[in-house]
């Protein structure tokens, strides 16, 4: 693995990793609990294998607060709410009330199923949110209901969209999970449909996060193929990325209908530009979207630690930080008993 030149706004002394990565974005997991049952992240009932966290044990506004000054201390720039269902926690805009002003975040976002945000996209608007993501896999009601789970209701999730667009949201992304031979049929309606709509549509390959989604190499279809399928139909041309580490690769419709992307995680892994770190609904940090143990924040910072000890953490956990799953995969997928036990994907979201 190559580490990559950095971003402009990096300084020399920037917090890197074992392979010279910056710390530049983080994602922050408001919630473990989600109103869907999408079968490619959580499974349907609780069991054995995980139960979700009493409300005790969730950070508070107060502690995600002080931590991401913490974070934007270390260089961390982006912030991403995400979940679980971030809406699904009550009065999340005064999160993002409390994160908006905070110096140094050039952009804070928030990633959601869409299904809440009739009720919640103007006050999240007018609490300063400026980006949103909504994740939306298909436009056939029935697919949807079977991806998602029984309270999953494809009519409320175009509502919240619309209610985001009112609000004023523009260029919304629309994260599409592919999993093979679920709905690849579909594609191309959700092509149709947001073509030109200005928002940016990026399908996203079904990756093997956590223990309880039964992924396996041959329910992934490669990013490559939807690309030149779509090509055929509209052809498209690249788009250079917003900035290094930029986890989607971009393109636009060459006849000016808008743009689109791809991340390929499994097919064309990106761990070289990697600057991300997430932090838990119960205080933990990862650096990696599959890894086995977190670093625990929560239990110092209730234990009294002060600004400067839960710095300190946080910097040796960057500094020691070698992973580079997603580049391993075959040979860890190769050799079952490599296989360890991994955070879901809902307890750091994505
Ligand atoms: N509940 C919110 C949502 O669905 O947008 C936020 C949390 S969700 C875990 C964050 C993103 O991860 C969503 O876009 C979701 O589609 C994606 N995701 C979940 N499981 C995945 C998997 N196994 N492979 C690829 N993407 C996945
Ligand atoms: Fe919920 Fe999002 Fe996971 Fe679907 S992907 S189950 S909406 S957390
Ligand atoms: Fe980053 Fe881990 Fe994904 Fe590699 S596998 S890109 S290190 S989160």
């Amino acid at each position: 693995m190559k580490p990559q030149p950095h971003s402009s706004s990096t300084t020399e002394q920037t917090l890197r990793d074992r392979f010279s990565r910056p710390i530049h974005d983080l994602r922050i997991s408001v919630i473990d609990r989600c109103n869907f049952r999408c079968t490619y992240c959580m499974p349907q009932e609780e069991s054995g294998h995980y139960k979700f966290l009493d409300p005790g044990n969730w950070l508070s506004f107060e502690e995600i607060e002080r931590l991401v000054r913490l974070f934007v201390a270390c260089g961390v720039s982006k912030v991403r709410l995400t979940g679980g269902e971030p809406l699904v926690r009550p009065n999340l805009a005064q999160l993002v009330s409390r994160l908006c002003p905070i110096k140094g975040i050039d952009d804070l976002a928030l990633t959601t199923n869409g299904s809440l945000l009739s009720r919640h996209a103007d006050e999240l608007k007018k609490a300063g949110l400026k980006r949103l993501t909504v994740s939306l896999d298909t436009l056939d009601p029935l697919v949807f209901k079977e991806m998602g789970g029984k309270k999953a209701d494809l009519a409320e999730v175009m509502e919240g969209l619309a209610a985001a667009e009112k609000a004023g949201f523009e260029k919304i992304k629309i994260n599409v999970v592919v999993k093979k031979g679920v709905k690849d049929h579909t594609l191309m309606n959700l092509v149709r449909h947001f073509k030109g709509s200005g928002h940016i549509l990026r399908f996203i390959e079904f990756m093997d996060v956590g223990n309880c989604n039964h992924w396996s190499t041959e329910y992934v279809l490669p990013s490559a193929q939807i690309m030149k399928m779509i090509n055929e139909y509209y052809p498209l041309e690249p788009v250079k990325a917003n900035y290094e580490g930029e986890v989607a690769n971009r393109y636009r419709y060459v006849d000016g209908g808008g743009e689109i992307g791809f991340i390929s995680s499994v097919t064309q892994p990106f761990c070289g530009n990697c600057s991300r770190l997430r932090l838990s609904t119960d205080g933990k940090i990862y650096t990696c979207l599959f890894a086995t143990e977190g670093t625990d924040l929560r239990g110092p910072m209730r234990a009294g630690a002060n600004d400067q000890d839960l710095r300190g953490i946080i910097e040796n956990t960057w500094k020691r930080r070698d992973d580079r799953y997603s580049e391993n995969r075959i040979l860890i997928k190769s050799h079952p008993e490599n296989e360890r036990k991994k955070i879901e994907m809902f307890q750091i979201g994505g």
